[in-house]
């Protein structure tokens, strides 16, 4: 038994973490960038977790005060989903914005749940755009340019969450190109550092040839089942090789996160109180008191 009487089983340790962490949230005061920060979440591997982090972050930090702009740079178009974009074909896009010219403000929609994000979306165009690009001028700098424009008119954001294809091609490589940082997310799972030195080796060339400020500045790891030997093996291993990039929070496996995105929602929205959206809010916390920092 706890001090409160509580049964002492597993289940009873989770929900006493979950109601300290509800209370810490509460009182946490967000950091703010002193200038606005573009983050791009990538990595290669299909199905760690890029959107659902994007999505969750944006929404945490939101909700904690600042200015947020999600731009889904991913044909699949998940991030406007989870965030209830319209998105169908011909919607205004980011398609238009890295082909069309047209600028990001044009294309942009308001989160209807969270006030403080607005959303580029992303329609299935988008899946032509790498071949349209080849032949385009400065097509590795189209939504840099877009976004600096975007920026310079805009001074109150953030901070700018890109979300990318499970590819480095030539959508991924405008993101890494018009971006501050990276936050590459780790699913703890065997294979979960295959494709890592390729996809560290392409952010080192894209820093020395076109984006000198380009760094990894967060690894998040997700999907962890803390039960298990393997995933605490690789969360080690990721904290050895990354110990300054890695954050502290660890976002567990959870079906409420898994749900979420097919109402049209975020976990945060959807169930606020789950482990899921708790953890994505101690993330948020995280990079948003980091961000101050810098
Ligand atoms: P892609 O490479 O296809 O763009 P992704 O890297 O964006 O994928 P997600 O779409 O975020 O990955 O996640 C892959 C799948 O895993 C989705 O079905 C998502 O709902 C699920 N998922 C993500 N995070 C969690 C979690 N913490 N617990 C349970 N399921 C999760
Ligand atoms: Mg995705």
């Amino acid at each position: 038994m706890t001090e409160q009487g509580i049964p002492d089983t597993p289940l009873s340790a989770q929900i006493q973490r979950n109601m300290a962490d509800r209370q810490m949230l509460e009182r946490a005061v967000f950091g703010r960038p002193a200038r606005p920060v573009v983050m791009t979440v990538a990595n290669q591997k299909g199905g760690v977790g890029k959107t659902t982090s994007t999505v969750n972050i944006a929404v945490a930090l939101a909700m904690g005060g600042l200015h947020v702009v999600v731009i889904d740079a991913d044909a699949q178009g998940n991030a406007s989903s989870a965030l209830g974009m319209r998105h169908e074909p011909g919607t205004p896009s980011t398609y238009d914005v890295m082909i069309g010219g047209q600028s990001l403000a044009e294309v942009l929609q308001p989160c209807p749940d969270v006030p403080g994000l607005v959303v580029s979306p992303a329609t299935i165009d988008l899946s032509g755009a790498e071949i349209e690009m080849v032949d385009l001028p400065r097509r590795e700098y189209l939504l840099s340019d877009a976004l600096s424009e975007f920026l310079s008119l805009h001074r109150d954001v953030d901070i700018v969450l890109i979300d990318c294809p499970p590819s480095l091609g030539l959508v991924t490589l405008n993101a890494l190109v018009a971006t501050d940082q990276v936050l590459i997310p780790i699913q703890t799972e065997y294979y979960a550092l295959e494709g890592l030195s390729q996809l560290w080796s392409t952010i080192r060339r894209i820093s020395q040839d076109l984006n000198p400020g380009l760094h990894v500045s967060s690894i998040l790891l997700t999907m962890a089942d803390r039960r298990t030997n393997l995933s605490q093996e690789v969360e080690q291993e990721v904290r050895t090789h990354f110990p300054e990039q890695t954050l502290e929070t660890v976002i567990p496996r959870s079906v409420r996160v898994s749900e979420a995105p097919s109402y049209g929602q975020s976990v945060i929205t959807y169930d606020p109180r789950s482990t899921g959206a708790l953890a994505y809010r101690k993330v948020a916390l995280e990079i948003s008191r980091r961000l101050a920092q810098d």
